[in-house]
Parts: C-alpha cells; sequence; structure tokens
C-alpha cells in the first residue's frame, strides 16, 4: 500500500516536473523569437535587451505586449521601402523631358534651344534670364527684357527643311 502511494506521488512530482519544464522551454523559444524579431526591427542593443526581459515578464504576456510596440516594419522591408521611393522619384531629376525635333524627329531635349542634329534653331535663350523663349517673342515674358522686335530676322537662318 505504502509503495503504490509512493508510486503515485512520484508518478505526480514527475509530471508536475514535466509540465514546468514544458513551460520554461515554451518561454525560452518565446523569448528567443521575440529577440530575434526585435533584432530584424531595430539595430538598438538596448531595445533588444528590451524585449528580451519583456519576453520573460510578465510570462507569455510580455510576448503580446512586445507585438503592440515592436516597430512596425523590419530593416529589411523598411531598406526595399525606401529603395523603392528613390525609384519612384529618379525619373523627376535623372533622365529629362525629351520631344521629336520638328525638323528631323530625333529626340531632343525639352530645354534645347537647337537641334544638335540638323542645326534647326526653335528657340533662343533670353540674355538676362538665360530662360527659353520662342524665336516670335520680342520680349522676355519673364524678366520683362527686351530682346529684339525682329526677332525672327535676328536669328541665325534655319537650316533648309530637307525635301
Ligand atoms: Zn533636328
Ligand atoms: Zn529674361
Amino acid at each position: 500500500m505504502k509503495l503504490l502511494a509512493d508510486t503515485s506521488a512520484s508518478l505526480i512530482f514527475l509530471g508536475v516536473l514535466l509540465l514546468i519544464l514544458y513551460v520554461a522551454l515554451l518561454l525560452v523559444a518565446l523569448a528567443y523569437n521575440v529577440v530575434r524579431d526585435a533584432r530584424r526591427r531595430s539595430t538598438s542593443i538596448p531595445f533588444a535587451i528590451f524585449a528580451f526581459l519583456l519576453a520573460f515578464v510578465p510570462p507569455f504576456l510580455g510576448a503580446l505586449i512586445y507585438l503592440v510596440i515592436r516597430p512596425p516594419r523590419t530593416l529589411a522591408e523598411e531598406r526595399s521601402l525606401a529603395l523603392e521611393q528613390q525609384i519612384l522619384e529618379e525619373p523627376v531629376s535623372g533622365t529629362p523631358e525629351t520631344r521629336p525635333c520638328p525638323t528631323c524627329g530625333r529626340d531632343i531635349e525639352e530645354d534645347f534651344v537647337i537641334c544638335p542634329y540638323c542645326r534647326t534653331q526653335f528657340a533662343r535663350r533670353c540674355t538676362v534670364c538665360e530662360r527659353r523663349l520662342r524665336l516670335g517673342w520680342p520680349v522676355c515674358p519673364y524678366c520683362a527684357t527686351e530682346v529684339g522686335a525682329h526677332a525672327l530676322s535676328a536669328a541665325p537662318p534655319r537650316a533648309p527643311a530637307p525635301h
């Protein structure tokens, strides 16, 4: 009878021991994942330590709190987002706007005053503010400088259109 009681007592003890071991293992696994997640979201060491402590105190609930307060994006996500932004912004400053030359049809930049391929002049620059003026304008509309009433005859002769 005494032997049977002993056996059941040690069985209960073993059960409790296994349960504690199981819970402890779960906590360690949880803390490991929390710290790994914290490292992926921040390079800050104090933040990783804070996340590690939160994983244990209070048990299990701390990990839930961490889920709420952690940085919303991982560093990898942050990087790809920044890269995406850069790609989106690049065409504005990188490639200049182009249009076809009215005479030869080749791509020329919007800001050109003369076609570098066929030498057709279709605009000129204001001598004061350097902005692009149409050949027919006798006055600069940006700074009101008189640029000559006979703009078309003052400009170099246009190259004859190919026939
Ligand atoms: Zn041209
Ligand atoms: Zn001007």
